[in-house]
C-alpha cells in the first residue's frame, strides 16, 4: 500500500532529518516508527502525504508515486493524526468530525448521521458527548475525536504521529487497544510514530526502528525485535 524507496530529506539549513530509507507497509498493516526524539520519524510521515518533499528518493501510494499527485487528491486518502489535535475550538464535537465530508460535499445530514457512528465506534456516546466543545472534554475523550474526524474520509490510510502522547498511561493502553481493534475492523493501512518502545512492540504488526541521524536500524515483526 505504501512504498518508500531510497528516501532522504535534508532540510534547507543543511540538517539531515533522513537518509536511505527503505520501507513499506502492507494493505491493512499496521507498521510503527519509532527511535529516539529527533531522528527523522515525523519528517518521514509529513514526506508519505507531501507536507514535506523528499530530497531523494521516491514514495508510492497503492502504486501511484506521491510526488506526481495533485496533494488535494492524495490527502483525501489519508487519515492524519497528530498529538495536537487542532480541533476547531468554537466548534461542537459533532461538527469537528463531519468537517472533512462536508468539505467534499457530502449532504449535512449524512455528514452527521456519519459522525455520530464515527463517535459511536471511538467509544463516545454521540448523544452525549457530540454537543459538546473541545474543551469540556478530557484528554483522552479529545484523542479520540482527532482519530473519529480522520476516519470520517473512509481513507484507506491513516498515518499517525504520537497519537496516544497526551494522555496518562492507563488511558494510553485503553487507547491503544481499541484502536487495534477499530483497525482492524475497518482493514486500515496504518503508519504510526511513538518514541515509546512498548506502544511500538504492543501495537505494530511491524516496527521500524529508526537511530539517530535518520537511518533506519531495523524493520521487523516485534518478535523478531525482541529476539535480537
Ligand atoms: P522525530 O519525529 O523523530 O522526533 P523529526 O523528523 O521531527 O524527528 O526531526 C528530524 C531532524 O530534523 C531533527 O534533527 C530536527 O531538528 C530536524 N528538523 C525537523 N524539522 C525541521 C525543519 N523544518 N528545518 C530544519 N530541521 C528540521
Ligand atoms: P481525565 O482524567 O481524562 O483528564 P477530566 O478530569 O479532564 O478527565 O474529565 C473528566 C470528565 O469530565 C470527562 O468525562 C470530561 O468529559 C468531563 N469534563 C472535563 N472538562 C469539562 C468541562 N469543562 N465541561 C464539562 N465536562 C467536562
Amino acid at each position: 500500500m505504501i512504498r518508500l524507496v531510497g528516501v532522504g530529506k535534508t532540510y534547507e539549513d543543511g540538517t539531515v532529518a533522513v537518509q536511505e530509507l527503505d520501507l513499506d507497509v502492507q494493505r491493512g498493516e499496521l507498521v510503527v516508527l519509532v527511535g529516539p526524539s529527533g531522528c527523522g520519524k515525523s519528517t518521514t510521515l509529513k514526506m508519505i502525504n507531501r507536507l514535506i518533499e523528499p530530497t531523494s528518493g521516491q514514495i508510492f501510494i497503492d502504486g501511484q508515486d506521491v510526488t506526481q499527485a495533485d496533494p488535494v487528491q492524495l490527502r483525501r486518502g489519508i487519515g492524519y493524526v497528530i498529538q495536537q489535535i487542532g480541533l476547531f475550538p468554537h466548534q461542537k464535537v459533532i461538527r469537528n468530525v463531519m468537517t472533512v465530508p462536508l468539505l467534499y460535499g457530502e449532504s449535512t445530514a449524512t455528514a452527521r448521521e456519519r459522525a455520530r457512528e464515527l463517535l459511536d465506534l471511538v467509544g463516545l456516546d454521540a448523544a452525549t458527548y457530540g454537543d459538546r466543545y473541545p474543551h469540556q472534554l478530557s484528554g483522552g475523550q479529545r484523542q479520540r475525536v482527532g482519530v473519529a474526524r480522520a476516519l470520517a474520509a473512509n481513507p484507506p490510510v491513516l498515518l499517525m504521529d504520537e497519537p496516544f502522547g497526551a494522555v496518562d498511561p492507563v488511558v494510553r493502553i485503553r487507547l491503544q487497544d481499541e484502536f487495534l481493534k477499530i483497525q482492524r475492523e475497518l482493514g486500515k493501512s496504518v503508519v504510526l510514530v511513538t518514541h515509546d518502545i512498548d506502544e511500538a512492540v504492543r501495537m505494530g504488526d511491524r516496527v521500524a526502528v529508526f537511530e539517530t541521524g535518520g537511518r533506519l536500524a531495523q524493520f521487523g515483526t516485534p518478535a523478531q525485535l525482541l529476539a535480537h
